[in-house]
């Protein structure tokens, strides 16, 4: 398969090269050529994640050089349970975690997708250079360490991120260095697609980036929406309707992706905090991005979502895209009750983003939430959050394994200024002979 431009202006690349170039020639993202299109047959007997991902992202596989490593790079990266759990006290209702991977968020999954992708190319030295709004920096740090021939450099927002996620991107040393940028994390953004912008510098270091605008983390996104849609028809008879807690619209443009490949997927409601870019265009048909502000689910905390521009290549314009998926903001203060709320009713600690996502469903209307099957999808680990969460709950969340062991190790980042010629500097200065 072939992917275009979302400017229109770039001419078709193939998989190896949407995946090692972060944007197309013409400053827009890739997108597939076309979505293939699943009958209920094609994935039968699929029911493990690789398995399901293997089959689903064979056609934009197709005529690679990975074609024949898809199998293995699927069993690899996405090993990682995503269970879809019934939410206590709620029928109908549903919950798929996503934060059982190594670093205990969603971005495991396609951090851990491209790494395998890249890996298995052809390339002298690569720089990742990474944006992050808290999560996809630790993801794609855990998936690169110490692979040869591979530079990591994150950028994260000072005082953006929760103390443990600034601890999980900062504890990496050998080939990852982290850099706090004293700004927001559309600041971090405007860096990479800065460096990006420069063709020399991209050259010259042979910079890959590893955000969400990706498209090596969005295929692998669609299979766990297809995973577990196809897993409760099989089990109920019934399509799911997703809630997913959004912010650069990675997720759930996977989501929208996943639906048009054939999945049992009714609606698609994007539950995003108080940066509320997404709800206003849905309702004024206008793209205003505006400056983020802080919220306490701030790995959502982006004010001018990225993924816009695919969303708005698969669905034409704002009718199109309304739609497609509807969407609802969600205040700081109901984040912090939905957490409460959800704690006492169903004994479930919810991270802030899926509490974003959990107050989405309690506001349906009761039609809507009787007629239905929702999924309210749980992007992170509460424990990654205990600044925010412990307090309201008034208790200790248990850690996971993996993450223990990262806040065990000591951590390193810079504080740089945000500015492309300090981002430059770091790049230049090489990352031999530093260490944490
Ligand atoms: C990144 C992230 C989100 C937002 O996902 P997008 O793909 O950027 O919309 C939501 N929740 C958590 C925990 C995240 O890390």
């Amino acid at each position: 398969m072939q992917f275009l431009s979302t400017s229109g202006g770039a001419p078709a690349a193939r998989l190896e090269s949407a995946l090692q170039n972060a944007l197309a020639p013409d400053g827009g993202l890739y997108v597939p050529e076309s979505l293939p299109r699943f009958d209920r047959s094609d994935l039968e007997g699929c029911e493990r994640l690789p398995e399901v991902a293997t089959r689903l992202l064979a056609p934009f596989f197709a005529g690679s050089t990975l074609a024949s490593s898809l199998t293995e790079i699927a069993g690899d990266a996405l090993d990682i349970p995503a269970p879809l759990v019934p939410l206590d006290g709620q029928p109908g209702a549903h919950v798929l975690e996503l934060y059982h991977g190594p670093t205990a968020a969603f971005k495991d999954f396609g951090a851990r997708f491209l790494a395998a992708c890249l890996s298995r190319l052809e390339s002298k030295r690569r720089t990742v250079l990474v944006a992050t709004s808290g999560d996809t920096g630790g993801a794609v740090a855990a998936a690169f360490h110490r692979r040869t021939g591979t530079r990591v450099i994150l950028l994260y927002p000072a005082g953006g991120v929760s103390p443990r996620q600034a601890q999980q991107l900062g504890c990496w040393g050998d080939n990852v260095e982290t850099l706090c940028v004293r700004g927001t994390f559309d600041d971090c953004q405007a860096l990479v697609t800065g460096a990006f912008s420069d063709a020399a510098l991209v050259a010259r270091h042979g910079l890959a980036s590893a955000n969400s605008i990706n498209l090596g983390r969005l295929l692998p996104q669609t299979s766990y929406y297809a995973a577990a849609s196809l897993a409760h028809r099989r089990a109920s008879g019934r399509p799911v309707s997703f809630i997913v807690p959004t912010g650069n619209l990675g997720n759930a443009l996977a989501c929208v992706w996943a639906r048009a490949m054939g999945m049992p997927i009714e609606e698609i409601v994007l539950a995003t905090n108080a940066n509320h870019t997404i709800t206003d265009y849905l309702r004024t048909g206008h793209w205003q991005p505006r400056a983020s502000i802080a919220t306490p689910a701030s790995a959502m905390d982006v004010g001018n979502p990225n993924n816009m521009a695919r969303l708005l290549a698969f669905a034409g314009d704002a009718d199109g895209v309304r739609g497609c998926v509807r969407a609802q903001a969600v205040s700081d203060d109901a984040i912090r009750d939905e957490i409460a709320s959800t704690f006492r009713e169903s004994g479930r600690i919810a991270c802030p983003h899926t509490a974003v996502a959990l107050r989405v469903l309690r506001e349906l209307p009761a039609q809507e939430r009787a007629d239905r099957e929702w999924v309210v999808v749980a992007t992170a680990h509460p424990a990654k959050f205990d600044t925010v969460v412990e307090p309201i709950i008034g208790g200790t969340i248990a850690v996971p394994d993996t993450l223990a062991a990262l806040l065990d190790q000591p951590a390193h980042a810079e504080l740089i200024d945000a500015r492309l010629d300090v981002l430059v500097t770091a790049l230049e200065r090489g990352s031999q002979g530093r260490s944490r």
